[in-house]
């Protein structure tokens, strides 16, 4: 993903970028932004008019003789009711507006969600794609209010600011001078100001996003035993209070410079142009000169004031634009992003029966990384076969497997299936053949049953049960299953529902484990990576002859450090620093008498002694 840690935009990216939220809110909801668009730019308009010609006339009136009581009285009201009709049709859009502005960022938080699916696997391993996506959706909603409300606030200072210029040029353009001054000065010291503090907002998320991950830890409850019994807080206080130093050295740095700028701005802004410069005018014109009427004086004032701050709102605007534009470039970075391996197209008929996996030559470095994790792999896996992987911690072998689905896309070599490269095919229709349980799979806050289906219903609710009842069998959970008050409809964890259950290590991944049997008929090859770690011996057991033998003709592929699961497999590859170093069925590798019947040789031995003690 693009790095964009300290890069600068420039001004038309900017505009670009807010173009771009403004044409996705713009397809979600086009007639939202019209509507808010339409009244904004009316009462802009509205005021503009009230706020000069309704005072000129007024003052006019009363000091002409000829004007009746009853005609500056209907002047009175038909203002005064103008206004209240502005007003309020601008507060009703505005609420009205609100809950399908929430509609409409709730969209675009659905389709960030979908986005994530397509990311490359590798994508996680970097942290600009946690900046990106951390700070894109945790300021979408906002950013999307700024992008329609302000576009509109926008419209409508433009529209009233071409109103109140007219009139002023009209009576004396002379006092266009000041606010066209004070709006200069406001829009560059404010945009120092604005630059400033995002620069400040985005070093403090970044900093921000350790002492959160600290925090996370503390209140999430798979972390909550461990924490209680070691002293791994010390370290995460330490991360946590030191993000903090760093955050408030950081406001510090930023306070002082954005507290300068802001007084730059008050003094030249408001306190001599418009306080002092305007009155001192249209005094000495009205009173030295006497060029203009009481009327004229009070309509211009109002008419400046009215520029300046119609002038100020819009150049607020145009400060939230630049920050909302800096923002949308992680949203727009982060949807704009193809993953390469996740939307990858090609052949969609995936051949399915009798097809062999060949591993050619197929070596693996992970981005950021010095050396090779998998070296010059070579491997024939026939169909229905089962094999073994394994070898000591971090040799390679999840890395190998994770190649196997393209997760990963191999750094030199080649996957075939079915003699074509495995790049050659949709990886969406691809990943179909496989069944999988990762060493670290996880259980979703859902039912027993949705945890085993997957999302992956066909809605024929009987036959749903009854593949769920017969998966659950085969991966030992069934007993387990008859203790649940609601069977297979019971939630799982406590966190949404009160009746919900929390199982041992050993019953959740029986669990996980009753995904591959419920997807038996649909998958081709069965990976298991590490299945049976958290089981006891019989259950150990009864896995291995169900994943052998019931697992139908899938080709089955389990990485396990037990080796007395492995003994049954066809064929044993043995990983060593990224590399096969044995291979064959178990009676040959003892034979070989190599690292393999070494390492099976110390297992059996502890086993032996273990039941020495027992007994
Ligand atoms: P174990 O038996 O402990 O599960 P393994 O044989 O499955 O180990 P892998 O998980 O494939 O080993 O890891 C192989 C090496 O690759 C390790 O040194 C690990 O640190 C490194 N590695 C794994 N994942 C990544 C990653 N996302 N980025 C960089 N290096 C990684």
């Amino acid at each position: 993903m693009h790095n964009d840690k300290d890069e600068k935009l420039s001004i038309r990216r900017i505009l670009s970028n807010y173009a771009y939220l403004l044409k996705y809110s713009f397809r979600i909801d086009a007639v939202l932004i019209i509507q808010i668009f339409t009244v904004l730019v009316a009462s802009g308009v509205g005021h503009a008019f009230m706020d000069t010609i309704f005072i000129r006339a007024f003052i006019n009136y009363l000091s002409d003789s000829n004007v009746s009581f009853q005609q500056t009285a209907v002047l009175v009201v038909v203002s005064t009711l103008g206004i209240a009709v502005l007003m309020s049709l601008e507060r009703c859009t505005e609420s009205l507006a609100r809950p399908r502005i929430i509609r409409m960022t709730g969209r675009m938080q659905e389709e960030m969600i979908q986005k994530v699916s397509e990311m490359d696997l590798i994508c996680y391993d970097s942290d600009t794609y946690y900046d990106n996506f951390v700070i894109a959706a945790s300021q979408l909603e906002e950013i999307a209010v700024m992008v329609i409300m302000d576009l509109a606030r926008m419209g409508s200072n433009v529209a009233a600011v071409l109103v109140l210029s007219g009139l002023i040029t009209f009576i004396n353009p002379v006092i266009a001078i000041f606010p066209t001054l004070g709006f200069i000065i406001n829009v560059y010291t404010k945009f120092r100001i604005m630059k400033l503090e995002y620069d400040c907002d985005v070093e403090k998320k970044r900093i921000m996003r350790r002492a959160n991950y600290s925090k996370r830890v503390f209140y999430q409850p798979e972390y909550a035993k461990e924490i209680k019994l070691s002293h791994i807080e010390v370290p995460l206080e330490r991360q946590f209070h030191q993000s903090l130093d760093e955050t408030v050295s950081v406001v510090k740095k930023y306070g002082m410079q954005i507290s300068l700028w802001a007084f730059i701005n008050y003094i030249s802004v408001y306190t001599l142009l418009s306080a002092y410069c305007v009155p001192l005018y249209l005094g000495y014109m009205a009173l030295v000169v006497c060029r203009i009427g009481l009327g004229d004086v009070a309509a211009l004032n109002n008419a400046q004031s009215s520029v300046r701050n119609q002038l100020d709102s819009l150049n607020y605007c145009v400060e939230r634009v630049q920050k909302a534009g800096m923002f949308c470039e992680r949203f727009r970075r982060f949807m704009d992003y193809e993953g390469k391996i996740e939307n990858a197209a090609g052949i969609t008929q995936v051949p399915w029966e009798h097809t062999v996996l060949e591993i050619k030559d197929v070596s693996y470095r992970y981005a950021g990384s010095q050396r090779d994790t998998l070296r010059h792999i070579n491997m024939k896996i026939k169909s229905g076969e089962k094999v073994a992987l394994v070898g000591e911690n971090g040799a390679g072998k999840s890395t190998f497997v994770k190649l196997l689905m393209r997760l990963y896309d191999v750094t030199e070599g080649s996957i075939c299936y079915g003699g074509h490269d495995i790049r050659e095919f949709t990886t969406k229709e691809y990943r179909k053949i496989f069944g999988s349980v990762f060493q670290d799979y996880q259980l979703y806050a859902t039912t027993v049953k949705e945890n085993v289906i997957m999302g992956e219903g066909k809605g024929d609710v009987p036959e749903e049960k009854k593949r769920v009842e017969e998966a659950l069998r085969q991966s030992g959970f069934w007993e387990r299953l008859e203790s649940l008050p609601e069977g297979m409809d019971t939630p799982l964890t406590r966190e949404f529902a009160e009746n919900g259950v929390s199982l041992s290590g050993g019953e959740a991944q029986k669990v996980a484990i009753g995904r591959l049997f419920a997807k038996k008929d649909e998958m081709h090859i069965a990976i298991l990576d590490e299945p049976s770690s958290a089981l006891d011996p019989r259950a150990e057991y009864e896995l291995n002859q169900n994943m052998l033998h019931k697992a139908g003709e899938a080709t089955v592929i389990f990485i396990s450090h037990r080796l007395s699961t492995t003994k049954d497999a066809d064929c044993i590859y043995m990983f060593e620093n990224g590399e096969i170093i044995e291979q064959g069925s178990h009676r040959e590798l003892m034979e070989q008498n190599g690292q393999y019947a070494e390492m099976f040789r110390c297992q059996a031995k502890y086993y032996q002694q273990n039941q020495e003690i027992t007994v």
